[in-house]
């Protein structure tokens, strides 16, 4: 439990959006969540709403290739699902489209505080998360990466892995930090709530509710 569970189950639907200037008007706060396809994005957006079908809106056809756009119930604040895909199947073009808006996206976007690396525990640091790695550097961009699906693993591989993804943003000078999580077994869900009041200025809500 943290106090922000209630703010996290408020998420709803907003839009779908092809590119930046579709997007929610920029003011506020948002997170963005980044993945490759099968990585638990979905998983981790509807365990951190608590709720189950949030992110199905994303995994409709005709919106997987879309930003999908989820606000909280306190003013201009916003969570984000980038679309991701499978790396090896998708055409030249649409991969260069898909590269243009989300470069245009994470450079311009003025109320994006951070980004959600989303990676499958057991298959961390794949091309598209070097990317996303290598967008983040040079816009400053905080990243928070999630390592999901820590229940397939032992504590001791899981830990050794947080480790050596800690090592590896250290050492491409990505400004982030990394944590195990899993929609199964709630492994991380408070740790990632904690971390993402912070980037989007929670307590100011909390406060003021108890006043
Ligand atoms: P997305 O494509 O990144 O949105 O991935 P999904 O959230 O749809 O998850 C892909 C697959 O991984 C699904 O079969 C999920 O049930 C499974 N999955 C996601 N998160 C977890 C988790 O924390 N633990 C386990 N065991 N399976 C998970």
């Amino acid at each position: 439990m943290t106090p922000f569970d209630s703010i996290f189950r408020s998420a709803h639907f907003i839009k779908s959006a092809e590119k930046l200037s579709q997007c929610p008007v920029d003011q506020g706060l948002e997170v963005a969540f980044a993945g490759r396809s099968n990585a638990g994005k979905s998983t981790a957006l509807n365990t951190l709403t608590d709720q189950k079908k949030l992110a199905r809106t994303s995994k409709t056809p005709g919106r997987t290739q879309l930003i999908n756009c989820f606000g909280l119930n306190v003013e201009d604040r916003r969570l984000i699902d980038l679309p991701g895909y499978g790396f090896a199947k998708v055409p030249v073009a649409m991969k260069m489209k898909w590269q243009a808006h989300m470069q245009d996206y994470l450079m311009n976007r003025r109320s994006l505080a951070g980004v959600v690396l989303v990676m499958d525990i057991r298959h961390p640091l794949k091309e598209f998360d070097h990317m996303m790695l290598d967008w983040s550097k040079s816009n400053k961009m905080q990243v928070h990466v999630i390592l999901t699906k820590s229940d397939k693993l032992k504590r001791g591989p899981a830990k050794s892995t947080k480790l050596q993804v800690a090592k590896a943003l250290k050492d491409l000078e990505v400004i982030g930090t990394v944590q195990t999580f899993s929609g199964l077994n709630g492994d991380g869900i408070d740790e990632l709530r904690l971390k993402l009041s912070t980037w989007l200025s929670l307590d100011m809500f909390i406060e003021s509710e108890a006043e």
